[in-house]
Formats: C-alpha cells, sequence, structure tokens
C-alpha cells in the first residue's frame, strides 16, 4: 500500500492498525489510508507549521472530511478539493460555503447524520466548538461544529 503524499513523511508521525495508516499533517490536519485504499484528508489545514507536506505534494484523495468553519481546519480543503476531485463532506452550512463557491463534488451531512463511501462509513457526530467561517475580515455563520467519525463500513 502507498500513501498518497509524494514526501515520506516521519514514522513517528504514522500509525498502522489493521492495514489502516493514519498520518499526522500538522495541527488539526490528518490523512488516513483505510486498508482497500481509499483517501481521506480530515481538516486539512497544510499551511500550518508542523506539516510535514503543503497542499502541491497531495496527488489523490477521494474524502474530505470538515469539523467546522475555522480557517485552521478548513486551511486547503478548497484547493484540494477542486484538484483532485474529493467528495467533501460538512455539515449543511459549510458544505453550502463550498458549493457556493465553485467546489462540485460536496456532501452535507448533520449531526446524527451518517453516510457511506466505499469501504468507509462516515457518521457526523457532536462537537463543543464554535463554527464561524472566516471571510475578508468577516465571519460567516457555519452551522455548528461536528466530530466526523470515520469507520469501516460495517460499523455502527
Ligand atoms: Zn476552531
Amino acid at each position: 500500500m502507498h500513501s498518497i503524499l509524494r514526501k515520506n513523511v516521519t514514522e513517528g508521525r504514522m500509525a498502522k492498525k489493521q492495514g489502516v495508516t493514519i498520518t499526522w499533517l500538522g495541527h488539526s490536519a490528518f490523512h488516513i489510508l483505510t486498508a482497500k485504499g481509499s483517501s481521506i484528508l480530515i481538516d486539512p489545514w497544510l499551511n500550518n507549521p508542523k506539516a510535514p507536506v503543503n497542499s502541491d505534494s497531495i496527488t489523490q484523495v477521494d474524502l474530505i472530511l470538515i469539523t467546522h468553519g475555522h480557517s485552521d481546519h478548513m486551511g486547503n480543503a478548497e484547493e484540494v478539493a477542486a484538484k483532485t476531485g474529493a467528495k467533501l463532506v460538512a455539515i449543511y452550512e459549510i458544505a453550502k460555503y463550498f458549493s457556493l463557491k465553485g467546489i462540485e463534488n460536496v456532501q452535507s451531512l448533520n449531526k446524527g447524520g451518517s453516510m457511506v463511501f466505499r469501504d468507509v462509513r462516515v457518521t457526523m457526530v457532536d462537537a463543543r466548538h464554535s463554527s464561524g467561517i472566516d471571510l475578508n475580515n468577516t465571519v460567516l455563520p457555519g452551522g455548528e461544529a461536528a466530530g466526523e467519525r470515520a469507520c469501516s463500513i460495517s460499523c455502527r
């Protein structure tokens, strides 16, 4: 199994379990490569100072999960989604924001909602945080912050 990342990241930032590789990309950004090869990015702010790669290094992504509207979480999501065609999943308000920005492959969920993508089930769960979208010196309403639990398709 190979990583989508051109640049190798250090072993200390990767974890492998049951064929799933999880790579920390700094801050709250993670890459998950499932045992069946689905490539998932969570909160891809890749300009963070701890990021071992930048957004140019992302070559192939299937799914982008966004937890809330803050710039240090949405970060490079628009750029990566546009470049790769990955399905972007977020709470309704943030999904609508990306749709209005021209991202075509967007799916909204709400808390308690679930979707299946290939070998992965994504369930939106509660989180305690705010979720305004930083844009041009103003803050747009971004719905509520949410966690997105990704697990194998057979989980509930
Ligand atoms: Zn935040």
